[in-house]
């Protein structure tokens, strides 16, 4: 019928002439503190030469970058030799957590604390926490490990003394907690993705286990251990794990100095609040790291750099033919260079390199 057509068919372009001004590079060197380099997130840069992946940094104005695919053992012995032995000046590798590991082991929060210091000594400048904590993750007796459960204070406690931040995601966007129905603004990436759908009543994997918690609930877990753990630097993903709440966030940052947040894989919803989210890059200037999430692309940097550089209206976030997070276009932030400078580099070589 001539007055029906499929969503996914449906490719609007968009027919407002307005002001486009494309950032080859970026006003400062940047340090990209959220990337992936060894695992599936990270493309086919795995496969590829290292010196391919610094031509494309180089072109990019990119000069430093954070793995967080380390791991633990051979695995982070054999990231660090690949990226930071030939290139100790352009890589940051992060070390990740034993999620699987758990699930047998009563003391797996010592035991995450002792490879810790293993892996700090190995060279690891960090460590990744992943959404699988509160989402999936189980202790041995089935249940669901809470980001807050008591068992991993030893893992925070024991980053804040060696003096490496933690890097933590998790949750998800909101919209993958609610009822995948009409109303769902993530519709189409849900149905591409369908394990990215955390709606309490879809059941988990095991039978028996209560389903995904609800996102607030998480999101309160991980205030717990912000304030359990003071002496800890924590990143939080992904614009705190809530970039559709900026004002959690805020409250977020001004009760707790040990934290941080990264804006890795959110300018699409960033920009699509743009007055807001100018007077959040403002206001917390100092606790903002730049990060892509995405694997190195020449493309995907300068539109960041789109992003956070100009003022231009109405463009899309991503390089598809239909934006992948949703469907809406962003704006630009504009920011000013004091502010851009800090975002791009400063924040994240105090926060991360202490320097
Ligand atoms: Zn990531």
């Amino acid at each position: 019928m001539a007055d029906q057509l499929l969503l996914r068919d449906y490719v609007p372009r968009s027919r407002l002439r307005v002001p486009v001004h494309l950032v080859d590079r970026p006003r400062y060197p940047v340090f990209d503190a959220h990337n992936h380099l060894g695992s599936v997130f990270a493309g086919d840069w795995p496969a590829r030469p290292v010196e391919d992946l610094v031509a494309v940094l180089d072109e990019s104005g990119v000069e430093r970058v954070v793995d967080m695919d380390g791991g633990w053992g051979e695995h982070l012995r054999a990231e660090i030799a690949r990226h930071v032995g030939p290139y100790p000046d352009r890589f940051v590798i992060f070390a990740g957590l034993d999620y699987e590991g758990w699930s047998h082991d009563e003391r797996f929060g010592e035991t995450e604390a002792a490879r810790l210091r293993d892996s700090v000594a190995a060279g690891a400048a960090g460590v990744k926490a992943w959404k699988l904590l509160g989402l999936r993750a189980r202790d041995p007796r089935g249940r669901l490990v809470a980001v807050d459960d008591p068992r991993l204070d030893a893992l925070w406690a024991t980053a804040g003394e060696l003096g490496i931040p933690v890097a933590i995601h998790v949750a998800d966007p909101v919209a993958f907690f609610d009822p995948l129905d009409r109303f769902n603004e993530r519709w189409e990436e849900l149905h591409a993705h369908p394990d990215w759908h955390f709606h309490p009543t879809r059941p988990s994997e095991q039978a028996e286990a209560p389903g995904f918690p609800p996102f607030d609930e998480i999101m309160q877990q991980l205030e717990h251990v912000l304030a359990r753990h003071p002496g800890t630097t924590f990143v939080g993903a992904h614009v705190g794990c809530a970039a559709e709440d900026l004002g959690w966030v805020a409250r977020m940052l001004e009760t707790h100095p040990n934290f941080n947040v990264d804006i890795a894989a959110r300018i699409g919803e960033l920009g699509r609040q743009p007055y807001g989210a100018r007077d959040f890059f403002l206001r917390y200037q100092d606790r903002i790291v730049f990060g892509t999430d995405v694997p190195a692309d020449v493309r995907s940097y300068r539109l960041h750099y789109r992003f956070l550089e100009t003022r231009d209206e109405y463009f899309s976030y991503d390089l598809g033919e239909v934006p992948g997070q949703g469907r809406w276009m962003i704006y630009g932030l504009g920011l000013p260079d004091d502010v851009l400078r800090k975002v791009y580099r400063d924040n994240a070589y105090r926060l991360i390199l202490r320097s």
